[in-house]
C-alpha cells in the first residue's frame, strides 16, 4: 500500500490536471493516507501552474518550472498568486529530477510529454518510487534501460495509458485469483518474468479509436489540416498525442510501450479498432477466453488506479452509461491507410535503437505538420525513412540512445526540407 505524497511532473497538462482532480477526490475518500500533490511542475504555462498550486489543498510544497529561461517571469507570476511564501520554487530540468527523487515522495506521476520526460522518470524508477507512467515516450526511447532499472530498484511501474492500464487490470484480476491459490509471490504484473508467470496468456489486444481520420482515404488524409487532425472524436488530450492518434503513431508507440512494460513479444500483441473508446483493451488467454476492461473515455480512472493499486476506491470519473453497450464495435485495423501501425510492430520486433529513432523522428515531424511545413501523411513517411537510414544496434547504452534521439530529430528535419507541401 503506497503513501499519498505525489510528485506530478507535467502538472499543467491534460494528464497533470486530471491527476490533481483525482488527488482531491482521494483526499476525501481515503483521508488516512493524507493524499496530496507534494510537488508539481510546469514548463511554459506558468500562470496555469500558479493557479493549479493556489487551488490545491494543501498547497504543494514545491513548484518546479522546468524551463530555466522562465525563471524571472515565473518568480513574479507565482508571487501574484501569493505562493512565494508557502512554496519552494525550483527551476530547470534538474529540478524535475530533484522532485522525482525527493525522499518524501511516494508516487511520481510522469505526465510530461515526449522524450523530455525521460530523465526525471528514469531517476524516479532508480530511486525505487511507485511510478504512474503516462509518458509512454520514456519506454519507447529507453525501454531496456528503464525496465532494468525497475528490476534493480524494486520500483513498480503502473501504466496510466488507458490501454496498458486496462491490460494491467485484466492481468491483475487474473493474478489475484492465482494468489488465492498460493501460486504467485511477485508484487506486480509488470514484473520482467511476466511470460513465465502468465503461461496462460496468449495475446494482448490493444484497442484504438481510429482517431478523426478513421474512415478517410489516403488521398483525403494527404490534405488533412492541423485543425482536422486535432479534432479527436472521443478523447480530450494534449496536442502532440492528439496528432499521434490521428496518424495512429500513438498506437505504434503503445505497441512498443506494451512490449517493454509487459515483456511480451511483438507477435503476441494485436490492435483492433474500437471507435467508442469504452473497451480500453483486452487479454486473450490460451483457452480462448478474452477478458476486457471497460470504462468511459476519462483518464481519471487509469490515473487513480495507478495511484491506489491494488485497491479500488470511488473515482471522480463518471460511471459507464449503459446506453454505450448497444453501440460498441470492434473491427480490424487498416495497416495500409495507417502505415504507422506496421512501423510500430517492426520497431517492437527490432528493439534496441529502433524506438528512440522513430520517436525522435515523430517528435520532429509533429510540430512541422502543425506549422504547415509538411503534409499529414509525411509524418509516418519521415519516421519510416529515418528508421531505415539508421544503423540498428540491439544493446545500446543510455548515452547512445540520447545521441540517436538528437540525430533522428535532425535527420527527419532535413528530410522534411526536401518535401514540398
Ligand atoms: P499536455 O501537452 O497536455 O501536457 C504536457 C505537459 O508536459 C505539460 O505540463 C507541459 O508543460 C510539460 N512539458 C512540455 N514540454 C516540456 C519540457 N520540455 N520539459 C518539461 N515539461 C514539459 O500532454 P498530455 O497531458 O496529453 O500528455 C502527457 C503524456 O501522457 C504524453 O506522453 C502522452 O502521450 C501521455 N498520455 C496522455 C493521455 C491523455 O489523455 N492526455 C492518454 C495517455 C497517455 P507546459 O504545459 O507548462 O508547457
Ligand atoms: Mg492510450
Amino acid at each position: 500500500r503506497s503513501g499519498g505524497r505525489v510528485a506530478i511532473l507535467g502538472a499543467t497538462g491534460s494528464i497533470g490536471t486530471a491527476t490533481l482532480d483525482v488527488i482531491a477526490a482521494l483526499r476525501r475518500h481515503d483521508p488516512e493516507r493524507d493524499w496530496r500533490a507534494w510537488s508539481i511542475s510546469g514548463h511554459s504555462r506558468i500562470d496555469s501552474l500558479g493557479k493549479l498550486a493556489a487551488g490545491s489543498d494543501p498547497v504543494p510544497g514545491t513548484i518546479v518550472v522546468s524551463d530555466p529561461e522562465r525563471e524571472t517571469s515565473a518568480r513574479s507570476t507565482l508571487k501574484t498568486h501569493q505562493l512565494h511564501a508557502s512554496c519552494r520554487l525550483d527551476f530547470g530540468p534538474e529540478a524535475l529530477v530533484r522532485a522525482a527523487t525527493d525522499a518524501s515522495v511516494d508516487t511520481v506521476v510522469a505526465a510530461i510529454v515526449g522524450r523530455a520526460g525521460l530523465e526525471s522518470t528514469l531517476e524516479a524508477v532508480r530511486a525505487g518510487k511507485r511510478v504512474g507512467l503516462a509518458n509512454k515516450e520514456t519506454l519507447v526511447v529507453a525501454g531496456p534501460v528503464v525496465t532494468q532499472a525497475a528490476l534493480e530498484s524494486g520500483s513498480v511501474l503502473l501504466p496510466i495509458d488507458s490501454e496498458h492500464s486496462a491490460i494491467y487490470q485484466c492481468l491483475a484480476e487474473a493474478r489475484s485469483l492465482a494468489k488465492t491459490t498460493g501460486d504467485d509471490n511477485a508484487n506486480s504484473p509488470c514484473d520482467r518474468r511476466f511470460s513465465q508467470k502468465y503461461p496462460g496468456v496468449r495475446r494482448l489486444i490493444l484497442t484504438a479509436s481510429g482517431g478523426p481520420f478513421r474512415g478517410w482515404t489516403v488521398d483525403q488524409m494527404r490534405d488533412a489540416t492541423p485543425a482536422q487532425a486535432l479534432n479527436h472524436p472521443t478523447w480530450d488530450m494534449g496536442q502532440k498525442i492528439t496528432i499521434d492518434s490521428a496518424t495512429m503513431m500513438n498506437k505504434a508507440l503503445e505497441i512498443i510501450e506494451a512490449k517493454w512494460l509487459f515483456d511480451v513479444p511483438h507477435d503476441r500483441i494485436e490492435v483492433v479498432v474500437h471507435p467508442q473508446s469504452i473497451i480500453h483493451s483486452l487479454v486473450e488467454f490460451d483457452d480462448g477466453s478474452v477478458i476486457a476492461q471497460l470504462s468511459p473515455p476519462d483518464m481519471r480512472l487509469p490515473i487513480q488506479y495507478a495511484l491506489t493499486y491494488p485497491e479500488r476506491l470511488p473515482c471522480p470519473a463518471p460511471p459507464l452509461d449503459r446506453g454505450n453497450f448497444w453501440e460498441m464495435t470492434l473491427s480490424p485495423a487498416d495497416h495500409e491507410r495507417f502505415p504507422a501501425l506496421t512501423l510500430g510492430f517492426e520497431v517492437a520486433q527490432m528493439g534496441g535503437t529502433a524506438g528512440v529513432v522513430v520517436n525522435g523522428a515523430n517528435e520532429a515531424a509533429v510540430p512541422l505538420f502543425l506549422a504547415g511545413k509538411i503534409r499529414f501523411t509525411d509524418i509516418a513517411e519521415l519516421c519510416r525513412e529515418t528508421l531505415r537510414s539508421h544503423h540498428h544496434e540491439s544493446q545500446p547504452t543510455l548515452t547512445r540512445l540520447l545521441e540517436l534521439d538528437t540525430w533522428s530529430r535532425e535527420y527527419a528535419a532535413k528530410l522534411a526540407v526536401k518535401l514540398v507541401v
